[in-house]
């Protein structure tokens, strides 16, 4: 967009069946070379907002009722999934998803292939993912429905590394996870983000790491976005601070 926004979200009012209103006004910016975290409690509404952005809503009977989705300067409400993907955005869906009887790295391979990459791409794709996920490396002729939660959630991302996004959209990276993995994975997107310059909408539901990470963070409640701002400016809201991260 003119303003350097790579992705904006006006007012946007989501349903499911048509009748229960998930989202009921969200607004939400995320410039190039962000980090920007979705929180808030459960239920509040970010995996809508998150399925919202990919187009992905129409599969759970949920859709938009009003706002406008824009990315890279363009509206984007309509534009089917694997489109979005070609054009960069690409999304980690909750609960790591990965094709469970094929293996890592046909996992990986799968990635890659929307975005009609030769034979050497793909390889060097492939490299660079390992080098970012080591542990990957030894697992890749394994079964994706074999390997450690852990493993499976660094397998999603990489999946998504190998449409080269210019956006990555994550939903609760985080979840399930023992510290020590999601510290891995938060270093390898911090990485990307520094070195690359890659763009990060992350859903998480620990405020702790949101504001650890992000440059931003927007609180969703109710399925509003209520607040929005870095660590700073969260921390200083004694609301937030009670409710999200203890008594001081
Ligand atoms: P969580 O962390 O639990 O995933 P969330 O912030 O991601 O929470 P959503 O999953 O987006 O919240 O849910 C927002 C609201 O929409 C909730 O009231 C939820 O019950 C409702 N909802 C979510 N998915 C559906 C669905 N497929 N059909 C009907 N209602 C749904």
């Amino acid at each position: 967009d003119r303003d350097g926004s790579l992705l904006r979200v006006e007012a946007l009012e989501a349903v499911y069946g048509g009748a229960v209103q998930a989202l009921s006004g969200v607004d939400l910016v995320v410039r190039e070379g962000e980090i920007v975290a979705l929180v808030g409690a459960n239920g509040a509404g970010k995996t809508t907002l998150l399925r919202a952005i990919s187009n992905l809503l129409p599969a759970t009977r949920g859709q938009i009722r009003a706002g406008r989705i824009a990315y890279a300067g363009r509206d984007v409400s309509r534009t089917r999934t694997d489109a979005l993907v070609r054009a960069g955005l690409v999304g980690v869906l909750e609960g790591r998803h990965c094709f469970r009887a094929l293996t890592v790295e046909e996992n990986l391979i799968a990635g890659g292939l929307g975005r009609g990459s030769g034979r050497a791409d793909l390889r060097a794709d492939l490299e660079w993912v390992y080098a970012l996920f080591p542990r990957l490396t030894e697992k890749r002729r394994l079964p994706a429905g074999l390997i450690s939660g852990g493993e499976q959630q660094m397998t999603a991302i990489g999946r998504a590394l190998m449409g080269r996004p210019r956006l990555l959209v994550l939903d609760e990276p985080s979840m399930g996870l023992a510290p020590k993995v999601t510290a891995e994975i938060y270093r390898v997107l911090v990485d990307l983000n520094r070195e690359r310059g890659l763009t990060l909408l992350i859903a998480e539901q620990s405020v702790t790491l949101a504001l650890r990470h992000a440059h931003r963070s927007v609180v969703l409640e109710n399925g509003l976005s209520v607040l929005e701002g870095g660590a700073e400016t969260l921390r200083a809201r004694d609301d937030i601070q009670r409710f999200y991260l203890g008594p001081r």
